[in-house]
């Protein structure tokens, strides 16, 4: 009955559902506005065969992602006053609408049926999920990037997404996902939960995971993409000296070359673009298969984009090649002049030439991205 491809694992235990509910402090002031807009069909609570699509302004409070057969969103709705929950699966969809569809709550529920990563969200005060684990990573990076993100996210994710989190420089764990979420976030590790909580049991092991984005001043005065960009290659593979990364990979460096020259080009700085000879190209490695650093292997659904996004990177190299990823490239003086620039941020500005991007904190991330742009050097 259950769907594996769904990652629908139902949350059995009365006790955790309500803790769940409960850890993200729902408060009766609550009222978020928000034009909404979909194209998808919607299921409302009060009539299951609706399938229009639809806009309104509307008030609400809380969204819950994947509420399958309904467990968590009864909890919510006797607390929020409005709650839009984003079911993909449309068998879903239509059992937790039958399940509220006598009772007085249904008017405060609201179904969209689609898929949360790629639906249009309106502001919202708090999200609650028992997530879907295919979809942990992009479903983070999701709520963390929206302009106006929830007061509070309170995520049932796997233990080692949630150890992910939550690590530090130097941990195992540390990656690409950590820095993103504690440099826009407040994370705090809420509860483990055994995988004998759930109909089916999954194969491992959960936590339940609080996340507060900082807000006003506190928030970081950083372009989202420009940081974020930055640290796709920092993490290219976060064994590597911050040098391995940046310097020995041709494929970064027509990635940073390409971006400098468009940087220039909106500033009109001319660019000296003579051939001063020919280099090999080489194929990039990503983090994604066994780690010999730590002894990691990152399973399929605990990956990060990085990989999938080097590939489009390689493979606009390779068109702008001739269509060959392996192939003779013509070194130009900005090419030269890019590598120099480089070398100088890691070597004399930042002094982080030599270290691992698994070890680098906040602060180092921090000046790296300052240096860059000082040089000109941008990741949006
Ligand atoms: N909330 C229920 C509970 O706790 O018992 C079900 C949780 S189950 C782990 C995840 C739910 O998310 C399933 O109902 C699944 O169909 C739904 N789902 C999977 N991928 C989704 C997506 N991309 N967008 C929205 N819902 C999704």
């Amino acid at each position: 009955k259950f769907s594996k491809d769904f990652g629908q694992h139902i949350l059995k235990n009365p006790g955790v559902a309500q803790a769940i509910v409960d850890k993200a402090y729902l408060k009766p002031s609550d009222t978020g506005t928000g034009e909404v807009n979909y194209l998808v069909p919607i299921f409302s609570a009060a009539d299951l065969s609706a399938t229009r699509s639809y806009k309104s302004n509307i008030t609400f409070l809380v969204l819950e992602v994947g509420p399958g057969t309904g467990n968590l969103t009864a909890r919510i709705l006797e607390k929020a006053k409005k709650v839009i929950a984003v079911e993909l699966d449309p068998r879903m969809a239509a059992e937790v609408t039958k399940r509220f569809q006598t009772t007085a709550l249904r008017n405060n529920l609201q179904i969209l049926l689609g898929d949360v990563i790629k639906t249009e969200l309106p502001p919202f005060d708090v999200c609650i999920s028992n997530t879907p684990y295919q979809i942990s990573s992009p479903l983070v990076f999701k709520l963390l990037s929206l302009p106006n993100p929830p007061r509070i996210s309170v995520l049932m994710f796997q233990r080692e997404f949630a150890l992910r989190l939550t690590a530090r420089p130097g941990d195992s764990l540390y990656c690409r996902l950590s820095v993103n979420a504690q440099f826009w976030a407040k994370i705090t590790h809420i509860m483990k939960v055994g995988k004998n909580n759930f109909k089916p049991p999954p194969k491992v092991e959960s936590s339940v995971v609080r996340i507060e984005p900082k807000m006003g001043s506190e928030r970081p005065s950083v372009s989202w993409d420009e940081w974020d960009g930055m640290l796709r290659i920092c993490f290219v593979r976060r064994s590597r000296t911050m040098r391995a990364s940046w310097l020995g990979s041709k494929e970064i460096l027509s990635m940073v070359e390409r971006n400098y020259r468009v940087f220039c080009a909106m500033n009109n700085i001319a660019l000296d673009d003579s051939v001063i000879g020919e280099e090999e190209e080489d194929e990039m490695e990503v983090d994604g298969g066994a780690d010999e650093w730590n002894g990691i292997e990152e399973g399929d659904e605990m990956d990060d984009d990085t990989p999938a996004f080097f590939k489009e990177e390689a493979e606009k190299t390779a068109r702008e090649n001739g269509g060959k990823t392996k192939s003779k490239k013509k070194k130009t003086r900005v090419a030269e002049l890019v590598r120099e620039k480089i070398r100088k941020v890691l070597e004399d500005v930042t002094e982080l030439a030599d270290k691992r991007a698994g070890k680098c904190d906040e602060n180092d991330f921090l000046r790296l991205l300052a240096a860059f742009n000082d040089e000109g050097i941008h990741f949006a």
